[in-house]
């Protein structure tokens, strides 16, 4: 059996800003536009949603933004994390590239969701807000949220997507413990989740509900905000800890990635770890392909339209330019329910559009199976999320095999899967399908999508 090898940082190398690729874009992001006016919207817009750190983060221009004090200190919990070469699993493909991945499992809630759950509660402490709703889709953004508002002293009430909330009810325990509220979506308890009901009283829920939800109530209490857990350029921005970590340590690996592998949702695990590399790209540093892995059965990038767009079901927030599949569309329930989401962060969508980045999309039977080969090599059991960036790199690796050439290779590994068994149980006994999403609603999403913009 060969060694593990890691590459571990000591604590004070926790990167003490967050790094913001829009100071390095060669054109800049279309603007975010108000839904009646189809005007760009300003600072005051958000105001209801966010408090004003966060919206001034959503828009920042500067290349670095200062990580606050109590951020870092809550940080130093499971920070840095390790960077591992994945040395078993390269023996066991037999080729030639090199792969390295980023653990973010370590952290409390088993997901890279807690970077920016951190951080969220401590501006909207700092703003003196006193509850903060959110949706969550497999429940990790809820859970990553509800420790992070038990640790700032915020209450937090989670709208969780019903499939989800009835087939993992562990989640909603966790979420309880840490003192948060969690409620299935769609709910009585607001005007949007009603609606829903009324139509289609069996619905399975999908996140652009959740988010109507969760919005409705932020937007209707004063002493109450909203919180996103993907896609919103902040989001994004705290999660390059990841990538900025991952620099120190493939420098300490003598390896620097030609390929940069992460699965998406929305969009942040993926920017977390690919950013700060492609940022050192567009300066002039070193080439770096860098590959977006989604589900076949929710393939906003490679199948959706890159157009304006609303965030959520029932068209509450304002409109952003991204890949889609329309508002409406709600994808068959595979079981990586952390990438069930309609759209994508505007900031990858853009960067696809610009050709700088790639996206696949992959079966999830495909996607187990990789995962539980990784398992069975390096020992830790993925998310299902997860395995399809583990998906991703393993391709890459047989690319290289084929070529005969080698590459070094690096995904990052957003969370394990001890929360999903269930799953896991429903492709041991080879239960699971290869969901396909209906072109047909798939087309009707899509023809109903907001007419505005440039
Ligand atoms: C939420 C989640 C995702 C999807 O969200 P992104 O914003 O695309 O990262 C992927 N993996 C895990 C483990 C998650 O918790």
């Amino acid at each position: 059996m060969s060694k593990a090898v890691k590459y571990s940082l000591a604590e004070d190398q926790i990167p003490d800003h967050w790094y913001n690729i829009v100071a390095d874009l060669p054109e800049p992001l279309p603007p975010v536009l108000h839904p009646g006016t189809g005007q760009p919207i300003g600072p005051g817009d958000l105001a209801p949603l966010f408090p004003m750190a966060i919206i001034e983060q959503e828009v920042a221009t500067a290349r670095e933004i200062a990580i606050p004090g109590p951020v870092r200190d809550v940080y130093r919990m499971w920070r840095p994390t390790p960077l591992y070469r994945a040395r078993r699993l390269e023996q066991a493909i037999d080729t030639p590239a090199k792969i390295f991945y980023k653990y973010e499992g370590v952290s409390p809630s088993g997901s890279h969701k807690t970077n920016t759950a951190v951080a969220q509660a401590f501006y909207n402490r700092e703003a003196g807000v006193a509850r903060i709703t959110t949706e969550t889709g497999a429940g990790q953004w809820g859970s990553a949220l509800a420790i992070a508002g038990s640790l700032f002293g915020i209450d937090i009430k989670v709208f969780m997507v019903r499939v989800s909330y009835d087939h993992k009810p562990y989640r909603k325990a966790f979420m309880q413990a840490y003192g948060a509220e969690c409620v299935p979506s769609p709910s009585d308890e607001t005007e949007a989740g009603r609606a829903i009901l009324a139509e289609h009283p069996h619905t399975t829920g999908s996140l652009g509900i959740a988010i109507s939800e969760a919005v409705e109530i932020a937007a209707k209490n004063d002493d109450t905000k909203y919180s996103l857990g993907s896609v919103l350029n902040h989001v994004l921005l705290h999660q390059t800890v990841i990538g900025q970590e991952a620099l120190a340590q493939m420098e300490m690996a003598g390896a620097y990635p030609d390929v940069i592998v992460g699965c998406t949702g929305g969009g942040s695990n993926f920017a977390g770890i690919a950013l700060p590399f492609l940022g050192q790209k567009l300066r002039g540093g070193n080439d770096v392909r860098i590959v977006a892995c989604e589900p076949a059965a929710c393939p906003s990038l490679t199948r959706g339209k890159y157009a304006y767009d609303f965030g959520d079901t029932g068209h509450l927030t304002p409109l952003v330019k991204m890949h889609t599949l329309g508002s409406t569309f709600i994808p068959p329930g595979f079981h990586a329910g952390g990438l069930r989401y309609h759209g994508m962060a505007p900031l990858v969508s853009h960067l696809l559009a610009l050709d700088l980045i790639e996206a696949r999309a992959f079966h999830q039977r495909a996607c187990f199976e990789a995962g539980v080969q990784f398992a069975r090599t390096e020992g830790i059991l993925p998310a299902p999320e997860a395995n399809h960036a583990v998906r991703g790199a393993i391709d890459e690796a047989l690319e290289c095999k084929k070529q005969g050439v080698s590459r070094n290779i690096l995904f990052n590994l957003c969370g394990h899967g001890h929360f999903d068994m269930t799953a896991y149980d429903e492709y041991l006994a080879g239960n699971l399908t290869d969901r396909h999403y209906d072109q047909k609603q798939l087309d009707h999403a899509l023809g109903a999508l907001p007419r505005v913009g440039p």
